[in-house]
């Protein structure tokens, strides 16, 4: 099931409390979940459509099966390593979350090293495979704005991956890593002339151009610092919009969409055009990203049949060794979800583009892809400890039980931000009770502040129990904010029964040192930073 052709999980926001038989409601239809920024993650136009199928559970959507057991870990949204101790006690990375808990505190992300590793590789033998097959070549990059931190930019290198970065933070990061700069991609629709003129002068490998007024900027500045370095040129991909979106049903007519990324497909000459004029810029080929958490292969293949099209065509000007069509690959946040395995979608991709190839008689290029969430989304899961339960009448729909986590829409935006489905586990021991579907939420001043809009927990899940969350190695710590004051947590890679800090956490004295407001008062009242009970409490 994909998101494009209206997955359960995707289509889930609001839909509560609406029975089979009562006509929509009006409160329900006004609330529509938003698109992940420059990822397009996106429900389909029916997401709410959904309404409960089980009579027992009228408030259950109706693509969240009841567990035969509400302890159960399901393979396809957990890392591998994740396991229960026969106490019932969770272990993930050979690491049990109750020593996790004491070292680090809650809330707590956790980052299977292995599990982001063996991700990488599948993903670059994959396309390697595919690309072989066809007489071709592949790069893959990850995409750091999933996650970026100094550990993961030297994971995904040694496996062999290039890394994108799209701001001065993660090219900064990225190369405080050690990150080879030739083997960096580089985004962004409004890359200013101080972030180009690093890029360039650290010898960033690719820089994506996204208009003409970048053209023309990156053209002067490469011709300035290319003139230090004994005239190297810069390589540039020209980022294109092909009106093919993961968002739509159907794929969109025309190519003049009313978005910031890219070129249209027939302004794409002009701009190439600019670049094979300008000496110190040299054009490698064509940039294509339709979107985000995308399940099937049709679209990628409706998209590289325009764009080697427009590749075809720009040959007529010169050499065009490379194609890069982006990332978006989807991942399973909860049991409804299946995404296509990697090999299938990436055989598909790439013959797509080389049926294409062939059809107009060219060489396939080099293919370049940058799957960000596909390499870290399931290495992640996120710990809570539950602070209170309480169930919620809805009158005459029943009851809901509400279970309140020590984290929330700071520490995951998702779920508010584009009515994102996740599922959780009690996770510091089996739960006993049956199964009750549960919503939990976090500690926030917002009703939207969700964790995990529908899931069914053992009934007996109770105040002290840590709750985890898995799913949520991408786009999780990448979009936290202090929302309430709140420090954002520590990431802990977990591995072969070991625990380390890869991410410090935030403490209040880190919050309360921003606001310049208190230099004024000489002395800050020193409990202030070390409050027992609060937000900040048990942070390593
Ligand atoms: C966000 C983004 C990606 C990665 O998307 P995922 O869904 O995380 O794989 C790749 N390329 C570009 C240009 C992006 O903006």
């Amino acid at each position: 099931m994909s998101h494009r052709d209206g997955a359960p999980s995707s289509r889930v926001l609001d839909c509560w409390g609406t029975r089979p038989d009562a006509p929509p409601s009006t409160a329900s239809a006004a609330v529509r979940p938003r698109r992940d920024p420059g990822s397009g993650d996106t429900p389909p136009d029916d997401w709410c459509s959904v309404v409960s199928a089980l009579p027992d559970e009228p408030l259950a959507p109706e693509w969240l099966a009841v567990p035969a057991d509400p302890n159960d870990l399901v393979p396809a949204v957990w890392p591998a390593s994740a396991r229960r101790d026969d106490d019932g006690e969770l272990r993930l990375g050979g690491v049990r979350v109750s020593e996790l808990r004491a070292r680090f505190g809650t809330p707590l992300y956790i980052l299977d090293e292995d599990e982001v590793r063996a991700h990488a590789r599948r993903i670059r033998e994959a396309f390697d495979a595919a690309a072989a097959a066809h007489r071709t070549r592949s790069r893959v990059y990850y995409a750091g704005k999933a996650f970026l931190s100094a550990d993961v930019v030297r994971w995904v290198s040694e496996e062999g991956l290039r890394l994108d970065v799209c701001s001065r933070g993660e090219l900064e990061t990225a190369l405080a890593a050690g990150a080879d700069p030739a083997r960096l991609g580089f985004h962004g629709n409004n890359k200013s002339v101080a972030v180009l003129e690093r890029a360039v002068e650290v010898g960033v490998g690719t820089i994506v151009v996204d208009s003409l007024i970048e053209i023309e900027r990156l053209g002067a500045i490469a011709a300035r610092l290319g003139a230090d370095r004994a005239g190297i040129v810069q390589d540039v991909l020209i980022r294109v919009n092909s009106g093919v979106h993961a968002e739509t049903h159907d794929f969109l007519a025309t190519a003049h969409e009313d978005q910031k990324f890219g070129f249209a497909l027939d302004e794409a000459h002009a701009a190439a055009a600019r670049i094979r004029e300008m000496p110190s810029l040299n054009l490698l080929g064509l940039h294509c990203h339709i979107g985000s958490q995308i399940f099937g292969a049709a679209g990628f293949a409706e998209s590289a049949a325009r764009v080697v099209d427009l590749h075809a065509e720009l040959l007529a000007g010169g050499d065009l060794p490379l194609l890069n069509l982006g990332g978006g690959f989807g991942i399973a946040y909860t049991a409804a979800d299946d995404p296509t395995p990697i090999e299938v979608l990436s055989s598909a991709i790439v013959e797509a583009v080389a049926r294409e190839c062939e059809v107009r008689g060219i060489a396939v290029p080099t293919l370049a892809f940058e799957p960000g969430r596909s390499v870290v989304g399931q290495a992640g899961v996120t710990l809570y400890e539950v602070g209170t339960t309480k169930p919620v009448s809805l009158g005459e729909r029943g009851e809901r039980l509400y279970v309140s986590v020590d984290g929330g829409m700071s520490d995951n935006a998702r779920p508010a931000l584009y009515g994102a489905p996740y599922s959780a586990r009690i996770a510091s021991r089996a739960g006993t009770g049956d199964p009750v579907l549960v919503r939990v939420v976090g500690l926030h001043c917002e009703s939207g502040d969700i964790v995990v809009e529908h899931e069914y927990l053992p009934a007996d899940v109770t105040p002290g129990d840590l709750l985890a969350v898995p799913a949520t190695g991408a786009y999780c710590h990448a979009l936290a904010s202090n929302y309430n004051h709140t420090p954002r947590p520590p990431v802990v890679a977990v591995r072969d029964g070991h625990a380390r800090l890869i991410v410090r956490g935030e403490t209040l004295a880190d919050l309360l040192g921003r606001d310049a407001g208190l230099d004024a008062v000489p002395e800050p009242a020193e409990s202030s930073a070390a409050q027992p009970g609060s937000a900040g409490e048990g942070e390593a």
